[in-house]
């Protein structure tokens, strides 16, 4: 069974409610066709948009259910409601038309101090919320360079994990392979450094929740372009991408949906 195919347009801080009208319209005038030809090894194709939460609204109306792009947002709150001042919880999110969430995102980690139990409750409150949740793993280049790329990414899996039951995991839960040093630097990960780091996430999921884990989808984030798409995605285990910077013109955004929804991935190895 092929998983899902994600590509999600992480929008940051910007993008003001005018902009965010603009950009989500065009995303949704474009969309059906850069869907027009989906290869059929991409399985359901989903393509969703992350504004920030001021401009949830404006673009609300270009995004499901009416059209057919997803409205994340960029963050949530670990708890629902109460005394936790600038923060805005599931059911809140749910009310405002959005059905997931990016968590654990390398610059909340790196600017906002949210560190791996942050995360971990954050996840929790995602996915108990019933929204789609999108957690983002990663390393920095000091462990890239080093060597410990894989254990780093292991530890914030296991810390993000460490209460979750297979049973609360299904097709809501994406992660994002995003390591640090590709962010926003115009340096991407090769398509086998990402297709390694992608097969021992999915070996640990495997290991830790069984068919639960194994068949979760496992997106690349780091500079993807119109330009690198095809040749990531083609690499196989790789299921698809959340983008930052290129996710902000519609156009290249389309062009980079179509690039993964059109490329043939390799048959899965047994
Ligand atoms: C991101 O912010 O999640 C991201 C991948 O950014 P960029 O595509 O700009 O590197």
């Amino acid at each position: 069974m092929s998983r899902i195919t994600w590509i999600l347009g992480n929008w940051k801080q910007n993008h003001r409610p005018p902009a965010a009208e603009a950009c989500a319209k065009g995303v949704a005038e474009g969309l059906t066709e850069a869907l027009r030809e989906p290869h059929p090894s991409a399985g359901e194709v989903r393509v969703g948009i992350a504004p920030p939460y001021l401009s949830l609204a404006a673009a609300r109306p270009f995004t499901r259910p009416g059209h057919g792009t997803w409205l994340l947002a960029q963050d949530v709150a670990a708890q629902d409601e109460g005394a936790f001042t600038g923060e805005v919880g599931p059911r809140m999110l749910g009310d405002a038309g959005v059905e997931g969430a990016i968590v654990g995102h390398s610059e909340r980690r790196a600017y906002y101090g949210e560190d791996d139990a942050a995360v971990a409750a954050k996840l929790r409150s995602a996915l108990g919320g019933g929204l789609v949740c999108v957690l983002c793993v990663g390393e920095r280049l000091e462990a890239r360079d080093a060597g410990e790329h894989e254990s780093t990414v292991i530890s914030q899996l296991s810390a993000a994990f460490s209460d979750v039951s297979p049973d609360a995991l299904d097709e809501r839960l994406v992660i994002a392979y995003e390591p640090v040093w590709a962010i926003g630097t115009g340096r991407t990960a090769s398509p086998q450094q990402a297709s390694d780091m992608h097969r021992t996430i999915r070996a640990w999921m495997r290991e830790r929740f069984g068919s639960a884990g194994v068949d979760r989808s496992i997106l690349y984030g780091g500079s993807v372009k119109p330009s690198n798409a095809a040749e990531l995605v083609a690499v196989g285990d790789v299921d698809g991408f959340l983008v930052g910077g290129a996710s902000l013109d519609p156009d290249s955004f389309l062009a980079i949906v179509r690039a993964a929804a059109t490329t043939a991935r390799p048959p899965e190895a047994g």
